[in-house]
């Protein structure tokens, strides 16, 4: 049996609908400026050619319903409410329709940015890791299987910051949809069961307090809950 110098990292796990056993997360890809809108009010172009990414390590998830304390390091942290793919077979430069096939599940997800520090990196030409990936700063809902869900299309998605409406779109508003993200994706990567994708958010990002609770929805899935908490 192998011995470990500390114990290895938690595993990060989900709650899929319908199961007992829970979703491994392995890791955690995004893509950015994925709704035209939210490009827009960001002041960026839209690349039509081809998905972007950043990731999140996986220990930057935090399950639906708990606390997250105020990121460090940032006083304008904000919401980016996105739907999120979880993978459930390898995918490996895979066409669209293989791709499409891997989708093991779906769910609603937080992209938490530091906007700030996003900005600043954004400024000086560097990556945005300080901006994106934080502990805490990838909240995720429970999964609801592909086959239960069904296909990605006009499902509304929107998010309510203590109860009032920030962001409002519809899935189809996404300019790359989710096969050709994940076959995208396949030509860097092998990828795997444990892989899940923030497929973006929609234009209404903004700002979060503490003391906020953050409700996110998308017709057909559980929702994501979080509240912002005092900084640690
Ligand atoms: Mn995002």
């Amino acid at each position: 049996m192998t011995s470990y110098l500390f114990e290895p990292p938690k595993i990060h796990a989900l709650a899929v609908e319908g199961e007992t056993a829970r979703y491994p997360v392995a890791r955690v890809f995004c893509v950015g400026r994925n709704y035209a809108a939210h490009a827009a009010e960001m002041g960026n172009e839209v690349d039509r050619e081809a998905p972007f990414y950043f990731t999140k390590s996986p220990q930057a998830v935090l399950e639906s319903g708990g606390v997250l304390p105020y990121p460090p390091g940032s006083q304008d942290v904000h919401h980016e409410m996105e739907c999120v793919v979880a993978l459930g077979a390898p995918v490996f430069r895979a066409s669209e329709q293989d791709a499409a096939g891997a989708i093991y599940a779906y769910g609603c997800g937080l992209d938490m940015t530091r906007r700030d520090l996003q900005q600043a990196a954004k400024d000086k030409r560097r990556p945005w890791d300080l901006g994106k990936d934080g502990e805490g700063m990838a909240v995720l809902g429970p999964l609801t299987k592909a086959a239960s869900f069904g296909a990605v299309g006009a499902q509304r998605i929107h998010l309510e910051v203590n109860g009032e409406v920030r962001q409002d779109a519809r899935l189809a508003d996404m300019i790359h949809g989710v096969p050709a993200i994940i076959a995208n994706l396949s030509l860097y990567y092998h990828l795997g069961p444990g892989d899940i994708i923030m497929t973006g958010t929609p234009a209404g990002v903004g700002p979060v307090c503490v003391g906020d609770r953050l409700e996110g929805k998308i017709e057909g899935l559980a929702p994501v809950i979080v509240e912002i908490g005092e900084a640690a």
